[in-house]
Order: C-alpha cells, then sequence, then structure tokens
C-alpha cells in the first residue's frame, strides 16, 4: 500500500490552482469602463447601475422593496434600524454566524440575544428560541449558513406566535430556496452582502429586501438623503425627514452597483456549477467514512454553495482519529482541506466582557448579557467537526473525484495515523 504523505510517502496530488472568484467578466468591465467614461461615479437618487441592481434583486424576489447600500453590514443595520427597535429590545440572533448578523443591534440601542444553533448544521436552531424570551423580544435574526437556508417555516411560526418581526442575513445565500420560496421572502426584511466572497459580488455593498413600506422608508433615511430620501420617502409618517434622513451615507458606489448586476445576471449559472461540482463530491464523500457532505434539511429546495464546502468529521468512525490530525493527513495528500476558523460570538470579547458596552446602549438597563463561551453546545459540536473545501463554480469532476481519493487514502490509513499519533510521533 502506497504511504501516506504525511507518513513520508507521496503526494497522491499536486493541488490545483485556487478557484477564480470573483467571476468578473469582460463584460463586467465594459460597464464599469462605460460609467468612468461617462464620470457616473455618484448618483443622488435610484438611478443607472444602482436603480439596475435593485431592479434586478426587486424582480428576481418577487418583492415590493430593494434598497442596494455599501455593505452587507449598512443592510443589516438598515434592517434593525427599519424595525424601530427601541433602547433594550432585544433581538434573538444565532451565536454562530459573521459577527455582522447581530453587532449592529447594538448601533440601535438594542441587544442582540445569542441562541444555540443545530449542532448539524450550524444554524440558529428554531427549537432553542422559546428559552430567550423575554418581554423585550421584538425580533430574530438568522443567518443562512453557507448556502444552506435556515428552518424558515419554523422559524416564521414562532415569530409569529409571538409578535416578532424575522430578519434574514442572506449574505451567504444568495439564490438558496427553501419551503417553496427563494431566502429572503420568508421574513420581514432580508439583507444580502455583496462583499467580493459573496454569490454576487460588487467588491464592497449590500442590498436590503422588504415588502414592508414602512421599513423601507426608515431603512432608505438610516443611510440616504436629499433626493433619495425625498423620492421614496413619502409616507405621512416619514414624509417630511426624508429630506435630511438619520444622519448616515450608505450609498454604494456606482461601479460597485455595476459589478453586481452582471453579477446577479450569472448567479444561476454560478450556483449550477458548485451544485454539480458538491453533488458529485457529496455522492462520493457519502461512501467514504469519517466524513460526511453537508446535512441538507428536508425544508430545503435549493443550496446556494458559498465560498467554501463544509462537509463533516465524524471522528467515531475512525476510531478517534482527531480532526486535526485528519486534515493534516489530507492536505498533505494535496486536497486543500482546512477547517473553520472564526471563533462563535458568544467567545468574542463583546460578549463576555461585563465592563464592555457599547457607547450607544444605555447601561444601568440591566439588559447587557455577559456570557461564559460554554452555553451553546449546538455550537461547539458544529465547530468541532466542520471541514472545508473551497469551492469551484466551473465544473470540475475530475478535481472533485481527486479529492475524494485523497480523503479515502488517508481513511484507508486512519488506523496506522491514529497509532502514529497516540505514540507521540506526529507532529500534528
Ligand atoms: C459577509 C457577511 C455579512 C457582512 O457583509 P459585509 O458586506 O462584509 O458588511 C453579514 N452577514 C454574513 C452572514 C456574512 O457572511
Amino acid at each position: 500500500m502506497t504511504r501516506l504523505a504525511l507518513l513520508g510517502g507521496e503526494p497522491l496530488l499536486t493541488p490545483a490552482e485556487r478557484p477564480k472568484w470573483p467571476n468578473i467578466t469582460e463584460e463586467d468591465i465594459g460597464a464599469v469602463t462605460a460609467l468612468l467614461r461617462r464620470g457616473e461615479i455618484t448618483y443622488n437618487g435610484s438611478e443607472g447601475e444602482v436603480q439596475a441592481l435593485e431592479n434586478g434583486y426587486r424582480e428576481r424576489l418577487g418583492a415590493a422593496h430593494a434598497l442596494a447600500v455599501n455593505s452587507g453590514t449598512s443592510a443589516l443595520h438598515s434592517a434593525f434600524f427599519g424595525l424601530d427597535l427601541r433602547p433594550g429590545d432585544e433581538v434573538i440572533a444565532p451565536a454562530y454566524t459573521f459577527l455582522a448578523t447581530a453587532m449592529p443591534v447594538f448601533t440601535c440601542n438594542g441587544v442582540p440575544v445569542l441562541a444555540d444553533v443545530d449542532p448539524d448544521t450550524g444554524i440558529l436552531d428554531p427549537d432553542g428560541l422559546a428559552a430567550h424570551l423575554t418581554p423585550r423580544t421584538k425580533a430574530v435574526v438568522v443567518t443562512h449558513l453557507m448556502g444552506f437556508p435556515a428552518d424558515m417555516e419554523r422559524i416564521t411560526a414562532f415569530a409569529r406566535e409571538h409578535g416578532l418581526a424575522v430578519v434574514e442575513d442572506c449574505s451567504q445565500a444568495h439564490g438558496a430556496e427553501c419551503s417553496g420560496r427563494p431566502v429572503g421572502r420568508h421574513g420581514d426584511v432580508a439583507a444580502f452582502s455583496l462583499q467580493a466572497k459573496k454569490q454576487v459580488t460588487a467588491g464592497e455593498g449590500g442590498v436590503l429586501v422588504t415588502d414592508d413600506r414602512r421599513i423601507y422608508e426608515r431603512a432608505v433615511m438610516l443611510g440616504h438623503c436629499i433626493d433619495r430620501g425625498e423620492e421614496d420617502v413619502t409616507s405621512d409618517e416619514y414624509g417630511a425627514y426624508g429630506r435630511t434622513g438619520f444622519g448616515l451615507n450608505y450609498r454604494i458606489h456606482p461601479v460597485g452597483a455595476a459589478l453586481a448586476r452582471g453579477a446577479l445576471a450569472r448567479l444561476d449559472t454560478v450556483l449550477t456549477g458548485r451544485e454539480r461540482n458538491y453533488g458529485r463530491l457529496g455522492a462520493l464523500l457519502d461512501d467514504i467514512p469519517g466524513i460526511t457532505p453537508p446535512v441538507r434539511q428536508r425544508h430545503v429546495d435549493r443550496v446556494a454553495h458559498y465560498v467554501s464546502y463544509q462537509p463533516l468529521y465524524v471522528a467515531e468512525e475512525l476510531g478517534g482519529l482527531p480532526v486535526d490530525v485528519f486534515t493534516a493527513a489530507v492536505r498533505a495528500e494535496g486536497v486543500p482541506l482546512t477547517r473553520p476558523t472564526s471563533p462563535p460570538l458568544h467567545r468574542e470579547a463583546a460578549f463576555r466582557s461585563p465592563s464592555w458596552h457599547p457607547g450607544t446602549y444605555h447601561p444601568g438597563d440591566n439588559t447587557y448579557r455577559v456570557y461564559r463561551g460554554d452555553e451553546f453546545p449546538g455550537v461547539d459540536a458544529y465547530i468541532a467537526r466542520a471541514l472545508r473545501l473551497p469551492t469551484y463554480s466551473d465544473e470540475r469532476p475530475d478535481l472533485m473525484d481527486a479529492w475524494a481519493e485523497g480523503i479515502r487514502k488517508v481513511v484507508t490509513h486512519a488506523e496506522e495515523l491514529r497509532d502514529r499519533h497516540a505514540a507521540g510521533a506526529l507532529a500534528a
């Protein structure tokens, strides 16, 4: 039998070139060049490339309103501001997500209340929500993690029962669908990031989508003023304030909007390519002990694979071989297998230090929460098992097959690897 590369043998594969991403095309470059030639580098209202991008999201999602902004974080901030949170209002948020899902709640004088995730998917667990309800709970924010939709039927049913708003963070899941509808169409308001890693990218940018006129007007006012504010903020309640807005500038750059408009038109091609690659790889992993493809729950109609693909490690099937030894051995064979590195929110200093509070939050309210860092077993179970591979959008059947072979080689030698590790003979 061939020797493992980690133990001095020949690697099975020569590492492939990294995925080409973002997928900027000549057409995108043409659209950007045209803007620059015309000196079209800012808009006062919803015009030109910004309007085209907003129309693209509105039409694709069948939504009443779309607002392009300069980041996904701005879109989330605008969404929470849209909900009209009052000081001390609580928003239940997953403890495992990118930080921008929860942090802008502080800026709205609210309190993010962290909740556990499903140990198999890393996605907000509907069963855990009730434990976090208080009279101050106003909303739930959910992340469709790594392109896999949350269980929106159960989350929206819970929210309806308790009179809560639902915010969907769709930043990692452009184009995903569940329970018969696209993500972003289940809650009251949705935020999409257009940062360079996302399925649709402006480089830096974001989009907010809602059917709710009041949320939309408030979102417009947070980050827009004068023309856009006057055009779009027309209700009796807010019409007088559209001109000044509420103090921020969240306008997206027309160049970013042009890139994202082009990328949105290619979204289905990208998602189909990724689904072919990772559907193929997943079917191969199904037959290899020690590793399983990401769990696809029943409500999921369409996965929108994100910048990485995250199978799960099953140590029990390899005699308890530590996950870091396994990944090091697979990497040595030329398969770019890594593990997620971001800590969950409840282990970040911002959620752990009783002395820390954002300047905008009113202390004395007794609602600022401090986390020990060990309260969410679902988060820990997911992180302990999650593996990570890069996603290719163009079809690469040979590469997927080669990766599966590299992993299989390590699995075949798991016992030897385990013994060597137990004897202290491995650096990993
Ligand atoms: C990328 C991302 C964001 C924030 O996006 P920016 O555009 O970088 O501000 C928010 N939430 C999630 C889940 C993300 O992945």
